[in-house]
């Protein structure tokens, strides 16, 4: 049966460390809890993870367990997200999300809605207790088992790498948010609640090249963030190698660089959204009473 057209949603997917925050969120929250330097923290992952030719992610992982467990059961998922109270934001981060919202309403009278999500390879945990947490529509992150009984992370339940990211938008494009849902089922594009082609990535350097490669290949767009002199540089390189459309210093304040180049990204979209909008009024004219016309 036909529908009348629905793809008239936007989604902001971010990363979340050195995207919306300068850090990695396990620097702010679970290392210095566990007293850990992070710099030593993060050699240790890399030394072991290169002794035992293993997966970076899932050593990382196993090692904060270990920390954990030393702990004497301190740490607990809910300290976790309590932890992330503690969290800096990039400027302008606290409001951008309304203003965006805001302009989006704006620009297309109501017609078209956005939805905020992040896909980290941070602990979701972390990010449940974020102080911007009620903004996003979703959120994916690598998680753990607890056991009931100490408390403790035993093994992880969801690993989010670079690579298996780009499942996660997807997941949004498809609209099958729950990882409990298949993802490689066939779905037409015409019924995806969120095309690619409505979707921008904001990523802040090469582990977030997977899903802009995958945002940009499919009609989508996507754009990086820096923070110094050195993340400057791998986004002039990303820009070079013709990886992301746009990149922009990490401050979300209305009316900069950033807040100007994600704008134009979303009018395009509005405007790509009522085009095919109208095509698709032409096609099924019955679904359609009267619509008013596009600005
Ligand atoms: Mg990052």
């Amino acid at each position: 049966m036909k529908t009348p057209f629905h793809q008239t949603t936007i989604a902001l997917v971010y990363d979340f460390d050195g995207t919306l925050s300068p850090k990695a969120m396990q620097e702010y929250t679970i290392l210095p809890e566990l007293g850990e330097d992070p710099v030593a923290f993060w050699h240790e992952c890399t030394e072991e993870a290169h002794r035992l030719k293993a997966d970076p992610m899932l050593t990382y992982m196993r090692l904060l367990i270990e920390k954990m467990a030393k702990a004497g059961g301190r740490i607990t998922q809910q300290r976790l997200g309590e932890l992330a109270a503690g969290i800096p934001y990039f400027p302008g981060v606290s409001i951008w999300f309304e203003h965006i919202n805001h302009y989006v309403h704006t620009q297309s009278n109501g017609r078209v809605q956005i939805k905020h999500y992040i896909i980290s390879a941070g602990l979701k945990d972390i990010l449940d207790g974020i102080t911007i947490r009620h903004h996003f529509a979703n959120m994916f992150g690598s998680e753990y088992y607890f056991c009931a009984t100490d408390g403790l992370p035993k093994f992880p339940t969801i690993v989010v790498n670079d690579t298996t990211k780009t499942q996660y938008l997807f997941r949004i494009n498809k609209g099958h948010e729950d990882v409990r849902e298949p993802i490689n089922d066939v779905m037409p594009y015409a019924e995806r609640p969120i095309p690619f082609s409505n979707i921008v990535y904001i990523g802040d350097g090469s582990t977030d090249v997977p899903c802009m490669s995958v945002a940009r290949r499919n009609g989508g767009y996507a754009v990086a963030v820096h923070k110094d002199t050195q993340t400057h540089a791998a986004c002039e390189a990303l820009l070079a190698d013709d990886r992301i459309d746009y990149l922009a210093k990490a401050d979300y304040s209305p009316g900069t660089e950033l807040d100007h180049r994600v704008r134009l990204i979303i009018d395009r979209i509005i405007a790509d959204i009522f085009f095919k909008e109208e095509h698709f009024i032409q096609k099924h004219p019955q679904q359609h009473s009267h619509t008013t016309p596009c600005q």
